[in-house]
C-alpha cells in the first residue's frame, strides 16, 4: 500500500536524506563548539568541520573555499547577490536585467531596488520557459550591473543557456548571477565553464535541512565586491554575520555530495518515470504540458488541462497527491503562477495546471498510482468517460 497523500512536490522542499541526517548529527551534539571560538578545542573541532565543508562545496562547484558564503538559504543568498551588487557598484551604474519567470526571491529584490531608484529589464520568455539571447543582448545598456538569470525554473523546470548568458555578460563586463536552488546536484553547475560570477545555492531541495544555503562569490576575474546585507560579528568575511551552524553546513556540504554522486543514474530514473506520467496523462486527458520538454528537469512535469476548473482539481486531489496546483510556490496564494502567464497562458488555464515534482525516494508505483488519480480526477470533473479500468 501506498501511502496517501503521495508526496510529488519536490519542487516545494524534500525530505532530509538520512545519509544526510547522520552527518549533521554529530555537530549538534558532540562537537557543539562555536566555530569562532579560536581559544579551545570546541571551538577548532566545529572551524575544522567547516573547512572541509566549504571544501567540498566549492570544489563541487569548480570553485575556490574563500567564495563560498553560508547563508540561511537561497532566498537570502539571492538577496545578498543582488542587493549586495547593486550598493556595491552604485557609482557605476543602475541597472539590472532579470527574468519574468525568475522566483521571488529574485524579483521581489529587484522591486526593492526599483524603488531605490534602479531601473530593472524583466525579460520575457519563449513559449518553451526560454530566455531569447537577442532579447538579453538588446537589454544590455551603458550602465548595465548586474544579470540575474536562474539555472532551472522552480515552476517548470526549464534550464536557462547559462553558459551562453554568461559569455555575453562577460564579453560587456557586466555581472552574472544565478539562482541555482533547483539545479545544485541535479545538474552539473561549474561556475568557470558558464561564466557565473554569483550563484545561489540551498539544501533542502536536495535533500538536505530547511534553513541553509549558499553564495558562491567569484574572488578572481573579475573580483566581485559586495555589501553586506547582515551586520554583526563579522562573519564569512564581513559579508554575513551570524554564528555559523557547523550541523546544517554539514547537512548542506552532504546533499551536494550525494547530489553529485548519484546525478547521472537518478537523473535518468527520474527522466523515465516522468516521461511515463506524462505518456499516460497524454493517452488519456486533454492536456497540454508546460515548458520545453527536453531542456528541462528529469524529475518536474507541469501540464495544463484547458476547461478544467483549477480550484476544484486542487480540493479533489488533495487526499490523493500532494503537489502544487493552480498558483505553484506562492506561499498559498492563490493568484495564477507569474510563471505560466509569462508562457502566455490566461488566468484560468495557468490556474488549471498541476505540477508533478518527483524526487529521489518517489517509487515507480507512486507515480502510477498518483497519474491514476489525476486522469480519473480530471474526467470526472470534465464530465469525461472514464477511460481507466478500476
Ligand atoms: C526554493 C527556491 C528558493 C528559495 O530558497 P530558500 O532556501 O527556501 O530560501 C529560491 N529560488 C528557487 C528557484 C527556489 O526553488
Amino acid at each position: 500500500m501506498v501511502k496517501l497523500p503521495i508526496y510529488l512536490d519536490c519542487q516545494a522542499t524534500t525530505p532530509v536524506d538520512p545519509r544526510v541526517l547522520e552527518a549533521m548529527l554529530p555537530w549538534l551534539t558532540d562537537h557543539f563548539g562555536n566555530p569562532a571560538s579560536a581559544t579551545h578545542v570546541y571551538g577548532w573541532t566545529a572551524a575544522a568541520g567547516i573547512k572541509k565543508a566549504r571544501a567540498s562545496l566549492a570544489a563541487a562547484l569548480n570553485a575556490s573555499p574563500e567564495e563560498i558564503m553560508f547563508t540561511s538559504g537561497a532566498t537570502e543568498a539571492n538577496n545578498l547577490a543582488i542587493k549586495g551588487v547593486a550598493e556595491a557598484y552604485l557609482s557605476r551604474g543602475r541597472h539590472l536585467i532579470t527574468v519574468q519567470t525568475e522566483h521571488n526571491a529574485v524579483l521581489d529584490p529587484c522591486r526593492y531596488l526599483e524603488k531605490l531608484g534602479f531601473t530593472v529589464t524583466y525579460l520575457g520568455v519563449g513559449r518553451d520557459g526560454l530566455v531569447d539571447l537577442a532579447d538579453l543582448e538588446a537589454a544590455f545598456r551603458q550602465d548595465t550591473l548586474l544579470v540575474s538569470v536562474m539555472a532551472a525554473n522552480n515552476e517548470i523546470g526549464v534550464l536557462q543557456p547559462l553558459a551562453e548568458i554568461g559569455a555575453r555578460c562577460r564579453d560587456r563586463g557586466v555581472l552574472f548571477h544565478s539562482d541555482g536552488a533547483q539545479a545544485i546536484g541535479k545538474i552539473p553547475l561549474d561556475v568557470q565553464r558558464l561564466g557565473i560570477d554569483l550563484l545561489s545555492l540551498t539544501a533542502h531541495k536536495i535533500y538536505g535541512p530547511k534553513g541553509i544555503g549558499a553564495l558562491y562569490v567569484r574572488r578572481r576575474h573579475p573580483r566581485v565586491t559586495l555589501a553586506p546585507q547582515i551586520h554583526g560579528g563579522g562573519h564569512e568575511r564581513g559579508l554575513r554575520s551570524g554564528t555559523l551552524a557547523p550541523h546544517q553546513i554539514m547537512g548542506l556540504a552532504t546533499a551536494v555530495e550525494l547530489g553529485l554522486a548519484e546525478m547521472v543514474g537518478e537523473g535518468a530514473r527520474l527522466g523515465r518515470l516522468r516521461d511515463r506520467l506524462w505518456a499516460r496523462l497524454e493517452a488519456h486527458l486533454p492536456v497540454q504540458r508546460n515548458g520545453h520538454a527536453q531542456q528541462c528537469l528529469p524529475g518536474n512535469l507541469n501540464i495544463s488541462i484547458p476547461g478544467v476548473d483549477g480550484a476544484a482539481l486542487g480540493l479533489g486531489l488533495r487526499p490523493l497527491v500532494a503537489l502544487s496546483a493552480g498558483a505553484a510556490c506562492s506561499s498559498g496564494r492563490t493568484t495564477p503562477s507569474h510563471v505560466l502567464k509569462a508562457l502566455g497562458h490566461s488566468d484560468a488555464l495557468a490556474q488549471a495546471s498541476l505540477r508533478f515534482g518527483l524526487g529521489r525516494f518517489t517509487t515507480a508505483e507512486q507515480v502510477e498510482q498518483a497519474g491514476t488519480a489525476v486522469i480519473a480526477t480530471v474526467q470526472t470533473l470534465l464530465g469525461l468517460p472514464t477511460s481507466l479500468g478500476s
